[in-house]
């Protein structure tokens, strides 16, 4: 393997390590920012649901050491005691750390295999082989690439290059059993022909790196939908406004139509021309941009609204998506269901009557949860959901860990009505939106008074996490008893919502009958 330490070594030199140069391989403009501006790159601080992610990604890592028993756990950063450990031949080690004048990396596993004579590699990931397969298998190449590079400059003796990730097959019985658990896939020949291209990307980005100012390229994502953008586009493009033409629903499909907004200087959403050529929905958030007021389309949504019927249930749940599953039935990231909150209107003009379930026991909430809700929904009526797939599919996960319930389970999703459905299929469209239709847009926009703001707990991610850890006993008996009650106020928001959102569409329509009879 070529040094390839090349120019400009040195202690001032900022050493490359394997997130930045994937952090490079995805954007040059972030890696750099990430490096020289941190509190730009960091202005946005971890959700609680990022962290949560790191925090899995730990909890993997440690419970895949065990397939490799009796290894030596290296300090964070100690790459001199890991030169020691290899030099010794240590026959596992977990986190070893190794440097180069310019490069810098820790690896998850490494095994030594006296057959061969050599180290074998183990990367773990915490995520399954299921969706996105060919983009993760080629982003995790190149982590194994960039990792073998700076252990062959170690003079480490390198054999096999390995994957090691979560098996989404897998179904637990209740015991974990981490040979089927995990999948050991042999990634030596896939990273192998890789090798010499990622040697001269990890030189061009370590080359970056040490650049004064950002490079004069410019930022791709000007051409791309905002959920393609990172934290850093709005510190690079100045220029385009809070709320612009990169909001417009679904605009990342038409990208030809947004290179044609953004090279005539269109950025603004209220400077879109009437006569450019938009979807019906595009069309509709632009206009209501531009009069800054709603738009109904009334016939369907009465029509939506005659289909609910006495007495409504509201409903809203609150899961977990366990990476290492817990309870027997369940496989790697499967949704605990922990919480439900529920309002019922009885009667045309009655209260919304609350009710909720909270179960912050160790032991599975499978049964229990399905138990209260039955206990507390009508017999008959409609059941609204905000995005009814989510729901029902965690019904449809329980009816089959409950073979019992199959039919009750079944019988509750027949009645579940979307509410959401009254924003996607634009029945109502309000400036407010900005072309959103989660009910964190929704709801300010349509019912002021109630808002999630200044709640402990403000998005379904951070509900998650804080219910693992009251579970998994993280809090003080007084810590966990201010989390439960942030999981009641929050849930009980989400259905309270939604009773509102309805009174605010019902006043909408009566609002007509009642210009039409006059
Ligand atoms: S917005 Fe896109 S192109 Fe711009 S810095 Fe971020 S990732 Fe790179």
């Amino acid at each position: 393997m070529g040094g390839g330490c090349g120019t400009a070594a040195g202690s001032d030199m900022k050493k490359l390590s394997k997130t930045n140069y994937l952090v490079y391989r995805d954007c040059a403009h972030n890696a750099w920012v990430k490096v020289h501006k941190p509190e730009i790159y960091h202005a946005v601080s971890l959700s609680v649901f990022e962290q949560a992610i790191i925090e899995v990604g730990n909890d993997v890592d440690v419970r895949a050491r065990e397939l490799f028993p009796d290894g030596i756990l290296v300090r964070r950063g100690d790459a001199v005691g890991t030169a020691e450990l290899v030099a010794a031949r240590a026959p596992v080690i977990y986190q070893p750390v190794f440097e180069t004048d310019r490069y810098t990396t820790a690896c998850d596993i490494l095994a030594w295999n006296a057959a061969t004579g050599a180290y074998d590699l183990y990367e773990v990931k915490a995520s399954t082989s299921g969706e996105d397969r060919k983009a993760k298998d080629d982003l995790y190449a190149h982590d194994i690439a960039f990792q073998a590079l700076v252990l062959q400059e170690n003079g480490v003796p390198l054999g096999g290059l390995h994957l090691v990730r979560l098996n989404g097959e897998y179904v637990s019985d209740g015991k974990l059993d981490l040979n089927l658990l995990f999948t050991r896939e042999d990634f030596t020949d896939r990273v192998t022909p890789l090798l010499a291209a990622v040697r001269a990307e990890m030189d061009a980005a370590h080359d970056l790196m040490q650049l004064p100012s950002r490079p004069a390229a410019p930022c791709t994502c000007i051409y791309k939908g905002r959920s393609s953008q990172c934290t850093t586009f709005s510190y690079i493009n100045t220029n385009v406004p809070d709320y612009s033409v990169h909001d417009l629903t679904r605009i990342g499909a038409s990208p030809k139509k947004l290179k044609a907004l953004v090279d005539d200087g269109i950025l603004a959403i209220t400077d879109v021309p009437d006569e450019f050529e938009l979807t019906v929905p595009q069309r509709n958030q632009v206009a209501a941009a531009k009069r800054r007021r709603p738009s109904v389309e009334l016939d369907p949504l009465a029509a939506f609204l005659d289909e609910i019927h006495y007495p409504i249930a509201f409903l809203d749940y609150e899961t977990y998506p366990c990476a290492l599953p817990r309870f027997a039935g369940y496989g790697p990231f499967n949704h605990v269901p922990f919480q439900f909150s529920l309002h019922v209107v009885k009667a045309p003009g009655g209260d919304a009557v609350h009710h909720e379930f909270l179960f912050t026991e160790a032991t599975c909430p499978d049964a229990p949860f399905v138990a209260a809700l039955k206990a507390a929904l009508p017999a008959e009526g409609s059941i609204i959901v905000w995005n009814k797939p989510f729901e029902k599919g965690i019904n449809a996960k329980l009816a089959e860990r409950l073979p019992a319930e199959q039919s009750a389970l079944a019988a509750i999703n027949d009645r579940v009505i979307d509410l959401m459905d009254v924003f996607t299929e634009q029945m109502l469209v309000h400036p407010g939106f900005r072309g959103k239709t989660s009910i964190k847009w929704v709801l300010p926009a349509l019912v002021p008074g109630l808002s999630y703001k200044g709640l402990a707990i403000q998005e379904g991610a951070t509900a998650s996490e804080t219910w693992n850890s009251i579970v998994t006993g993280e809090l003080e008996p007084a810590e966990a008893a201010e989390a439960r009650k942030n999981l009641l106020t929050y849930c009980g928001l989400d259905s309270l919502a939604m009773v509102e959102i309805w009174r605010a569409l019902l006043a909408t329509v009566a609002a007509r009958e009642l210009r039409e009879a006059g």
